[in-house]
């Protein structure tokens, strides 16, 4: 995908199209687009850029609204200790977004807080455009403090919070009725931009139907604790009342806190959480709602290596924008599979030898691990027995390369990443493992690819989907992985890549998963992918064919883009 900035009228026009047609607006609190445009800070963000780039694609009636998130998320560097520290991320909205001359207004503790909107157009070699606006209140005339709202993704403590929502769910409301756009349907990407339907309300004078028919909500969140809630009285001091708090608690819970998510649920006539048993989790969270599924994908031109693309244009061209093509993948030799594999790896291999002095090598068995470094996604379980990893690695050689940051507020994944660097030093003379810092999208184009196993361990059921493992299948890496998520849909045991731990079904207490999950993890790694990848090639590479063919033909944001338009938005 080409992304183009160079003109004013390049910019414009898309926007002035937009005019003639009914859109559907999507709201974010964090994109991730590309790597340069630093909004974002994990699979939520990426999840709405890959959204974004499939609407273009599909030449799609869509708009997005942001915020601009003006000091980024943070840089992260280690210390040899693990210790993580982070930095400001410096970028130049004005080099790479057009600055609208249009404003907007909203109340913050009884002050009227201006909010402007850069314009940044994500451009298809279809043709297709979809306009993504970021919100900035760094508006002449606001407060210091105002100025600062759209700084920090994530930053800040709950009233700053609460402030971001009403910018991005009421700013952005106003900002797409100033410009003139017409929406035919709000989509909220998780319940951050959920006071958007308070605007809603008080637009159509509380005429709640007419609400519920115009907004679709996206839950990413399968626990209670995950939900953002704010208390009446903070939501009284800030916001002031938009709609009557009667109303206000009848849509946001009745207890002394607005629940974002109960708000979004009761307001929106179509919801879906994003993978199947997301979905059923969903429901035993919030019973008595009607919560559909729709599993994520990622855009695959995106995620797939150079190598891997030339590969697909070669025997299954088009497949970029017709991704189901991949299900033709049997169509291609092994050896030439096997060697875009090899370039992939070479590709990161290299550069984890140019970071570190870790001197890996293309031939060992290589196993990635990357995403927030956070308590549910428990970095550390494959350390859970050092003696058997050990042993394990007597069988045949392996290396591991881990990646993720920790939010800055996150003590206990900050101690993960922290305990990780402890077993890195603990195995060194036995296995090569490596902690690489920064990870963000361009670190995951480059290190996802070119592993050979991609590994994920969270504690079920809090991976709502997950979507690195997707990246992985589109270029040939195995999953091995929990079943949880996206997973529960996209693994056939020894066919598209090996589970780890129970089945959802079988009702286990988390000990008892844990065992089960410890079992599979070290007995799988010792008899079956170690024996596998060094002793039978053809069949390594017959499961990598299988991850392309029977999971990236299928889980990748065109196909999940269609399943948004003909169940929500039509
Ligand atoms: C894809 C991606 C994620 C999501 O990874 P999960 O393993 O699904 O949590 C997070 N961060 C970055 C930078 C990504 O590219």
């Amino acid at each position: 995908m080409k992304l183009k900035f160079d003109g004013r009228e390049k910019l414009m026009k898309p926007l002035q199209e937009a005019f003639r047609e009914q859109k559907i607006a999507y709201f974010s609190m964090e994109i991730g687009l590309v790597n340069e445009i630093p909004t974002y800070s994990g699979g939520l963000g990426v999840l709405a850029g890959d959204t974004i780039k499939s609407s273009a694609d599909l030449k799609l009636p869509l708009v997005a609204v942001t915020l601009l998130s003006k000091r980024g998320y943070f840089r992260q560097e280690i210390t040899e200790e693990g210790k993580q520290m982070e930095h400001l991320v410096e970028w130049e909205p004005s080099k790479i977004m057009e600055l609208l001359s249009t404003e907007t207004k909203v109340k913050i503790q009884k002050r009227e807080v201006s909010i402007k909107a850069w314009l940044y157009n994500v451009q298809s070699l279809t043709g297709g455009v979809v306009p993504i606006l970021f919100l900035d209140t760094d508006v002449e005339g606001n407060l210091p403090e105002d100025k600062e709202i759209t700084s920090f993704l994530y930053g800040g403590d709950e009233r700053y919070r609460l402030k971001q929502e009403i910018v991005l769910g009421i700013g952005g409301a106003r900002m797409l009725e100033a410009l003139g756009l017409s929406i035919r349907k709000y989509h909220m990407n998780e319940g951050h931009s959920s006071l958007l339907t308070l605007e809603l309300l008080k637009k159509y004078r509380m005429d709640i139907d007419r609400v519920r028919e115009l907004c679709i909500f996206t839950t990413h969140t399968p626990v209670e604790a995950g939900h953002d809630k704010f208390s009446y009285d903070l939501v009284q001091e800030i916001m002031g009342e938009i709609v009557p708090l009667e109303a206000l608690k009848k849509f946001g819970g009745h207890a002394e806190r607005l629940n974002m998510t109960r708000l979004a649920l009761n307001l929106s006539e179509f919801v879906n959480g994003v993978a199947k048993r997301h979905k059923d989790v969903s429901r035993a969270l919030f019973p008595g709602y009607e919560i559909h599924s729709i599993t994520n994908g990622i855009h695959s031109y995106t995620w797939t290596s150079q190598s891997f693309r030339e590969l697909y244009d070669k025997y299954m061209p088009g497949w970029a924008n017709e991704p189901e093509l991949l299900v033709r993948v049997g169509g291609i030799p092994d050896e030439e599979i096997w060697h875009a594999h090899m370039e992939a790896k070479r590709v990161l291999i290299d550069y984890v030898n140019k970071m570190t002095n870790i001197g890996m090598d293309y031939d060992t068995l290589t196993l990635g691990f990357a995403r927030r470094a956070t308590g549910y996604k428990r970095t550390n379980l494959l350390f859970s027995d050092l003696e058997k990893l050990k042993k394990i690695n007597k069988k045949g050689k392996m290396q591991i390369i881990f990646a993720g940051k920790a939010h800055p507020k996150d003590e206990l994944g900050k101690r993960l990443i922290q305990e990780i660097f402890g077993y890195i030093r603990k195995l060194r003379d036995a296995i090569k493992i490596v902690y690489l810092e920064d990870y963000d999208m361009g670190l995951a184009a480059r290190l996802i690819p070119g592993v050979d196993v991609w590994l994920n361990t969270p504690l079920r059921p809090l991976e709502a989907s997950g979507t690195s493992g997707m990246k992985a299948a589109h270029n040939g890496v195995i999953n091995f992985s929990v079943l949880d998520g996206w997973w529960v849909e996209g693994c056939v045991e020894g066919v598209t890549g090996w589970a780890i731990g129970p089945h959802p079904d079988e009702q286990l207490s988390t000990d008892e998963a844990k065992i089960r999950e410890l079992d599979d993890l070290y007995n799988k790694l010792e008899y079956i992918i170690i024996p596998t990848f060094y002793q039978k090639r053809d069949e390594w590479i017959r499961m990598m064919e299988d991850s392309i063919g029977k999971i990236a033909y299928y889980f990748n944001s065109h196909r999940m883009m269609r399943r948004y338009v003909t169940e929500a938005y039509l």
